[in-house]
């Protein structure tokens, strides 16, 4: 059958790949032998079971605990293994040993994710998508959290939690609510960014391998001088943007929604390597002063005429995941692993992540999940004084002394190692930055970056989503779409306005402790 992919011959392949070797013996976890897997241990051919039926026991106990917690977001995604060469020196800026001389190549792991949809969600969705690199270096691991947009729809992580819940199930629908999605947007603006890059045509990249990644937080990195600058990272698709449009999605998410895991799959299978060129954008501290906006806001990009792309390396993907639960679901990221060198801005949603995500972990595969070997530091040796906790693997470090200080040779620490020093004086606050400036980037983007075509299709995929929601949220992101640009407010509002005519979606039900009643809410508004 030549017109199976390589994903879908994955068990014949498998079994092509043992040639002659005789199966396994079959057995429980213990390793003991199992002489009969198709029938239960029971009193006479009709049953009852007995509890001495261990061989049961033993594949039904497993079963029912083969779930660990679905990530919250960036549940459904894809994984694979790879290297990061450097092909530009940039030691003047940065010591971290990744990038210490051209040629050198360093392990990394990739995954990539949809963000709102559970595990099972289709891949085609408008969505970002998580572009999250871990490079396994000689000093720990470095692990790069990002997306495939520069930029993000908050400012403030304090605002996530309530983000991302306007963005997944109604509390008792249980349907994804078109309200709740725009009602959030619009009333924090300065998601008006990434809304607008996420209604473009780039919304929905054709899988994983033509998007660009993006770093989008701000790092600091540190050069052997103990020289620091604010930096970006970014890294450009070497096979080119491509994206679906709306019906192609719309056809593949019934069709094959696995389409982006399935596509990665095959081109790695197929030897046909994935590959991005890396870049920096570098700010000296002097520029971050005196720059226009604040150069710690992720919703805003460093223009690259003014902050050059710098060339660093190339990522390239050789080697797909040997086994998905074990390499991929339990693939953990966690902005705070950095090396010495890269250290964290004052970004707030980079300070939120620090901490978010290496809490996310210990809940979903526990204290020790950096023991588990696809995130074990493998390339360095763990010294320090955790020990024990659930599923402690290994020697748990022996003998060596679990205190410090400590007088019997145990790790020490070494001041080369110590971050780099900022100055910090302001008042503590909870400062509003609702207001940042919150449209002129957009406005670049809208009337500079997309064409007379992108701009109209922009239009027609926001209204698309936005007719869904109440009129008087409707109106609330129209206004906000002026104050980027009128031809983006009223070619929004000029096909809302065609959709509410029709009729569609001006009955809504409201849902009141006795059950629901349908009211007109257009009149209401
Ligand atoms: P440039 O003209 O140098 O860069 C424009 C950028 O826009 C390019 O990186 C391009 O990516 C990217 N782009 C093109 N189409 C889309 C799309 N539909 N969605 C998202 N990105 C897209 O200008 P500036 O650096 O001065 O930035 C101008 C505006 O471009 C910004 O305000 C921002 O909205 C947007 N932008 C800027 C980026 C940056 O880091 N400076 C990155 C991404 C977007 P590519 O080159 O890969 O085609």
């Amino acid at each position: 059958m030549a017109d199976r992919d390589k994903a879908t011959d994955q068990m014949k392949l498998w079994k092509d790949g043992r040639g002659s070797q005789r199966p396994d013996v079959l057995t429980t976890g213990a390793g003991v032998p199992v002489g009969d897997k198709l029938n239960s241990m029971t009193a006479g051919p009709r049953g009852p079971l007995l509890v001495q039926d261990v061989v049961f026991t033993d594949e039904m106990a497993h079963f029912d605990r083969e779930r660990i917690p679905e990530r919250v977001v960036h549940a459904k995604g894809a994984g694979a293994f790879g290297y990061f060469e450097v092909t530009h020196d940039i030691t003047r800026y940065c010591k971290a040993k990744v990038f210490e001389h051209v040629g050198k190549t360093t392990p990394i792991a990739v995954r990539f994710s949809t963000v709102a949809g559970e595990s099972g969600s289709a891949d085609t969705v408008r969505d970002p998508r998580g572009f999250a690199v871990k490079f396994y270096t000689d000093e720990g691991n470095w692990d790069l959290t990002g997306n495939n947009t520069p930029i993000f729809f908050i400012r403030d992580a304090l605002l996530f939690p309530s983000f991302i819940h306007s963005q997944k199930r109604n509390p008792q629908t249980h349907v994804k609510d078109p309200d709740m999605v725009w009602d959030f947007w619009s009333l924090r603006p300065e998601s008006l960014h990434q809304v607008s890059f996420l209604f473009s045509d780039r919304g929905i990249p054709a899988g994983y391998r033509h998007m660009n990644g993006y770093g989008s937080h701000t790092f600091k990195l540190v050069n052997a001088q103990g020289q620091s600058v604010y930096c970006k990272f970014h890294y450009k698709t070497d096979q080119g943007i491509k994206n679906l449009t709306v019906q192609e999605a719309d056809r593949l998410a019934s069709s094959d929604p696995d389409f982006s895991i399935r596509d990665l799959y095959n081109a790695i299978s197929n030897g046909n390597f994935p590959s991005w060129t890396f870049y920096i954008q570098v700010m000296t501290f002097e520029q971050a002063e005196n720059w226009k906006w604040n150069p710690f806001d992720l919703t805003k990009v460093w223009p690259h005429k003014d902050f050059p792309l710098i060339p660093v390396g190339r990522l390239v993907l050789n080697r797909n995941p040997v086994n998905y639960f074990a390499e991929v679901e339990q693939l953990a990221f966690d902005p705070s692993n950095m090396p010495p060198g890269v250290e964290p801005s004052p970004d707030k949603m980079l300070q939120g992540r620090l901490f978010s995500y290496p809490d996310t972990h210990r809940h979903r595969l526990g204290v020790n999940y950096l023991q588990l070997p696809v995130n074990c530091p493998y390339r360095t040796r763990v010294a320090n004084y955790q020990r024990d906790g659930p599923m402690c693997m290994y020697d748990n470090q022996g003998g060596a002394p679990n205190y410090f200080p400590n007088s019997f040779s145990a790790p020490e620490t070494q001041p080369r190692f110590i971050e780099s020093k900022c100055k910090v004086s302001p008042d503590v606050a909870r400062y509003n930055s609702a207001d940042d400036d919150n449209v002129a980037q957009v406005r670049t983007f809208f009337t500079e970056v997309l064409n007379e075509a992108e701009r109209e299709r922009l239009c027609q995929n926001t209204a698309g989503h936005l007719k869904g929601a109440q009129l008087f949220i409707q109106k609330r992101v129209v206004q906000n779409l002026m104050a980027v640009h009128p031809d983006y407010g009223t070619g929004v509002q000029s096909l809302l306005d065609k959709y509410n005519a029709e009729g569609k979606k001006n009955t809504i039900h409201v849902y009141t402790r006795s059950g629901p009643s349908a009211v007109a809410a257009a009149s209401k508004m």
